[in-house]
């Protein structure tokens, strides 16, 4: 089977209402198969593969920057994640994808101003509230990730 490995960050901020996280809708991925389909729209957090010689957590700040439009630092590795997905591409190729998450906090920069080019991978990029994002995202591995993160902001409040 094909193997991936992406990277991607976990970036929150603090408000008067508590911790917030960077999401994106992603454009929808042409070539992957969807499970079903269905007109819900996709929540993710900000990912990507990890390019020949990079990093991981350089991986995550890169993605994050070009998708979200935010500059971040890294505060931990929170946890990896593993899928399989189907590829229309290539003769419908199996990929073992595996993802790794790092907790990032935000820096600097306005989200949602992304480059153009960036535009046809994201749709837009918000930032919504960190347990309104664990249980909304799409996938369950990320939901999950999200829920750690929590965990940790609030054993170690800033
Ligand atoms: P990358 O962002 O790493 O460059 P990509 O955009 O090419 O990757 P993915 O986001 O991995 O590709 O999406 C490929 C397929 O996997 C899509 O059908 C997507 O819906 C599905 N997918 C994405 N993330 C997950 C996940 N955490 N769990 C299960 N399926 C997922």
């Amino acid at each position: 089977m094909l193997r991936e490995i992406s990277s991607g960050g976990v970036v929150v901020r603090e408000t008067a209402e508590g911790w917030e996280v960077a999401v994106i809708e992603p454009q929808k991925t042409p070539g992957a198969v969807p499970k079903k389909s269905s007109p819900k729209i996709v929540l993710a957090l900000p990912k990507g593969l990890v390019d020949e010689g990079e990093k991981p957590e350089q991986t995550a700040l890169r993605e994050v920057f070009e998708e979200t439009g935010v500059r971040a630092s890294v505060l931990r590795k929170l946890a990896d994640i593993k899928y399989v997905y189907v590829r229309t591409w290539a003769d419908h190729q199996r990929v073992f994808k595996i993802v790794s998450f790092y907790l990032l906090h935000y820096e600097s920069g306005t989200i949602g101003e992304i480059a153009p080019a960036m535009q046809v991978e994201v749709k837009r990029a918000f930032w919504m509230p960190l347990s309104e994002a664990a249980r909304r995202l799409s996938y369950r591995g990320e939901r999950a990730v999200l829920e750690q993160a929590r965990q940790h902001l609030q054993a170690r409040p800033a």
